[in-house]
């Protein structure tokens, strides 16, 4: 038992609230050592646990690709001496960079678990330091064979684990924050935690990790509304630069079948616009074929994005057109599973 070697966890410290300290102008990031010093019993977790930060730790408002790249990196750098990996960041932009992640870590084997809070730690009540433990805990546990539990990225927050690139942050006060609307959690924190197996990420293969370094930003998420006009809609079509679009619909995948609606985007496409149909709804997803007004968005070469999240969307276009594929590469990976984002 002596001899045995300690569960190592790396955690990376990126910003957010999690490590915020009061400042006369507002809530500032600070550094990680005053985390920590405020979690002393962390320690009894009995894993081995080391940190590295951001030079400059930041609000995740301001999280962007550059950012995700570091983050890959210093998980890519050190992926061997680690059982498991931590990121600390701030709330608002968390379910994107899950999403980016589970993308960008790209043969993905050992837990990834992001995780911040509503109140940062140190505050007199605050959420912060059992999301910090529990988070730790689920990066550092193992099967009965000595494997990662978990072998994706995902959020632990509050009571629940759940996939990274299924999350959405739905509340900006309540402390369970995040939410997977249409997988079901991986797991739940109560005394103890427990795993939801049968829906926990496996491949079939043992591919080397593979990170990935070139996220696309040239996407447009172009929301309906009714009363949206020509005009609008074909400005936004017209954004200089942008390769692709996700088009947030009606209800189960639907959009407006005036003609000039319908010519726009059937113009975008044919102009080598990718448009991905992404519900506006939380829960199911854009069924393109069961109304007649999303059936006409699929005719104009619009692509199903069925129930995947907008922030998964957004992030699944980025890494598709980062990686160079064709056109019709992207339009089959659109509508199949890459890291369970959706249910194809
Ligand atoms: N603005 C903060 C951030 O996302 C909010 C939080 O951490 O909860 O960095």
């Amino acid at each position: 038992m002596e001899n045995q070697k300690k569960t190592r966890i790396l955690i990376i410290y990126t910003g957010g609230t999690i490590g915020m300290v009061e400042t006369p102008d507002g809530l500032q990031p600070f550094d990680f050592s005053h985390l920590m010093d405020n979690v002393p019993k962390i320690s009894k977790l009995g894993y081995e646990i080391e940190s590295v930060q951001f030079p400059q730790p930041i609000d995740s408002s301001n999280m962007n690709p550059t950012y995700w790249n570091m983050i890959v990196k210093d998980i890519a750098d050190r992926y061997e001496e680690f059982d498991g990996f931590v990121v600390l960041h701030g709330t608002d932009t968390m379910a994107y960079t899950a999403s980016a992640l589970a993308f960008m870590l790209r043969n993905l084997r050992k837990p990834v678990v992001i995780t911040g809070s509503q109140l940062p730690i140190g505050a007199v009540r605050e959420d912060g330091t059992e999301n910090l433990i529990s988070a730790v805990e689920v990066a550092g546990a193992k099967d009965e064979n000595g494997d990662p539990i978990i072998q994706e990225v995902v959020i632990s927050f509050q009571d629940y684990i759940i996939r990274g690139c299924r999350s959405t942050k739905f509340t900006s006060t309540g402390f369970e924050a995040f939410h997977s609307f249409n997988y079901p959690s991986l797991g739940a924190i109560d005394l103890h935690i427990v795993y939801n197996e049968p829906y926990l990420l496996r491949h079939d293969t043992k591919l080397p990790l593979e990170p990935f370094y070139n996220m696309d930003p040239n996407i447009l998420v172009m929301w309906l509304y009714p009363g949206i006009t020509e005009d609008v809609v074909k400005a936004q079509l017209a954004t200089k630069g942008i390769k692709a679009v996700v088009l947030r619909t009606f209800g189960a995948g639907n959009a407006p079948t005036e003609q000039w609606f319908l010519n726009a985007i059937s113009d975008a496409v044919k102009n080598g616009l990718i448009i991905y149909n992404v519900t506006q709804c939380l829960n199911g997803g854009a069924e393109s074929k069961r109304y007649y007004t999303g059936d006409m968005l699929t005719k104009a070469g619009v692509i199903s994005g069925y129930d995947i999240t907008v922030e998964a969307a957004v992030t699944k276009l980025m890494y598709l057109i980062g990686s160079g594929y064709t056109k019709e590469q992207i339009t089959d990976y659109l509508q199949t599973s890459i890291v369970g984002e959706l249910s194809d």
